[in-house]
C-alpha cells in the first residue's frame, strides 16, 4: 500500500511517500481502507520526537481517521464490511475500572492511535473493532475524519472539567484552530456566551459564523483588557486554552473571580509562571486536560450528524503531498482542520 512514512525524527522534510506492506488484522481489528485522515499538532510533535511519544521507527502519523471497512477479524462484532465509519483515536484496555466508569482516557494503558500505532497517512490501518463508528449519512470522509479528537478534547474541556452552564461566560483561545472551532460551537450550543481569540482579520467573521459573540484580534488586541470591556470588569467564567506560555499571563487574567482554566496541547511550550497568591485569593481552578473519553466522541457524532455541529474544514491535500499539509499546519495561517485525502 501507499502510505507517509518517517524513518528519522525532524523537520516536514522526513515524511516520505512510499509503498509499504499493508497492515494484517488480529482477531479482534478491523481493516479501515483511509479515504481521509485530519492532521493534529500532536502529528509534528511526534515527528519531531517529542519524548513523551516514543515509538519504533518508520513510523505512520496520523490519528483521525475516516474510511471503509474492508476486512474483519473473526472476534469483531457488530462492524460489517463496506461499513462507512470515523476510528474513535483514543485506545485503551477496556476492562480496568478507569474504563469501566466510562473515563477510558485515565486508563493506564491509554495511547492515542498513530501515536502508539501506526495511523491513517496511508491506504489502509488496522484498528480494534471497538474503535469504529459509523459515519452519519450527512457526513462525508473528509468531515467524518475532521471532528473526532478535537471534539472530544473540546467537550472534555468545557463540560467534563470546567462544568461550563448555560449563561456562562468562556473564553476560548485559538477559535481558527482545531480544537477551538469545535469548542466555540458547543459552548454557543449549550447556552453559553463565547468570546474567542483569532490572529488575522479574516478569521473574524469566520469565528462569528461558528457562535462567537465576540472576537478579539490577540495581535491588535490585549485580552484581557478586552475581556474586563467585554464583561463589564467582571472576567469570563471559564478559560479554555491549548497554546500555553503565549497566552498564559493573558488567561489567568481574563478570569473572573472562582473562574475555571482548563489547558491542553501547550503548543508553544510546556512551562509558564504561576502566582500562588493570585490563584488562591481569587479562588480559581486550573486543570490539565487530555483527549476525551468514548463516550463524549459519540455524543459529538450525533449532534454532527444531527447538523448540529459542523466539522470546520481549512483545506484538503492528496496524502502524497502530506509534506505540505504539515507545513501549512505549522503555518498558523488555517481556520479549522487540514484533512488528507487518500485513495
Ligand atoms: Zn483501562
Amino acid at each position: 500500500m501507499k502510505a507517509v512514512l518517517f524513518r528519522q525524527h525532524g523537520g516536514p522534510d522526513k515524511l516520505s511517500y512510499e509503498d509499504i506492506p499493508a497492515p494484517k488484522i488480529g482477531a479482534q481489528d478491523v481493516l479501515v481502507r483511509v479515504k481521509a485522515c485530519a492532521l493534529n499538532h500532536l502529528d509534528i510533535w511526534i515527528r519531531l520526537g517529542n519524548p513523551a511519544y516514543p515509538m519504533p521507527l518508520p513510523h505512520v502519523l496520523g490519528s483521525d481517521i475516516a474510511g471503509v471497512v474492508e476486512e474483519v477479524g473473526e472476534q469483531v462484532e457488530g462492524v460489517t464490511v463496506g461499513e462507512r465509519v470515523l476510528v474513535s483515536p483514543g485506545l485503551s484496555c477496556w476492562r480496568c475500572d478507569q474504563c469501566l466508569a466510562g473515563r477510558d482516557n485515565l486508563c493506564r494503558s491509554f495511547g492515542i492511535i498513530g501515536a502508539i500505532t501506526h495511523g491513517g497517512y496511508a491506504e489502509y490501518v488496522k484498528v480494534p473493532f471497538r474503535n469504529v463508528l459509523p459515519i452519519p449519512s450527512n457526513l462525508s470522509f473528509e468531515q467524518a475524519a475532521a471532528f473526532p479528537l478535537v471534539s472530544v478534547t473540546a467537550s472534555h474541556m468545557l463540560f467534563a472539567f470546567a462544568g461550563l452552564q448555560h449563561g456562562e461566560t468562556v473564553l476560548i483561545m485559538g477559535g481558527g484552530s482545531g480544537v477551538g472551532s469545535v469548542a466555540v460551537q458547543m459552548a454557543k450550543l449549550a447556552g453559553a456566551r463565547v468570546i474567542t481569540t483569532v490572529g488575522s482579520d479574516d478569521k473574524i467573521p469566520k469565528a462569528v459564523v461558528l457562535g462567537a459573540d465576540a472576537v478579539i484580534h490577540h495581535g491588535r488586541e490585549k485580552v484581557a483588557e478586552r475581556v474586563r470591556l467585554l464583561t463589564e470588569g467582571r472576567g469570563v467564567d471559564v478559560v479554555i486554552e491549548h497554546i500555553g506560555p503565549e497566552v498564559w499571563d493573558s488567561c489567568l487574567e481574563s478570569l473572573a473571580k472562582g473562574g475555571r482554566l482548563i489547558t491542553c496541547g501547550a503548543t508553544t511550550g510546556g512551562e509558564v509562571k504561576l502566582n500562588l497568591r493570585y490563584v488562591f485569593s481569587r479562588q480559581l481552578t486550573i486543570k490539565g486536560s487530555y483527549m476525551g473519553t468514548r463516550a463524549e466522541l459519540v455524543k459529538a457524532t450525533a449532534l454532527m450528524g444531527q447538523g448540529r455541529l459542523i466539522p470546520v474544514i481549512d483545506r484538503t491535500y492528496p496524502l502524497q503531498e502530506a509534506r505540505a499539509a504539515q507545513q501549512h499546519l505549522e503555518s498558523r495561517k488555517f481556520f479549522g482542520k487540514i484533512v488528507l485525502t487518500v485513495g
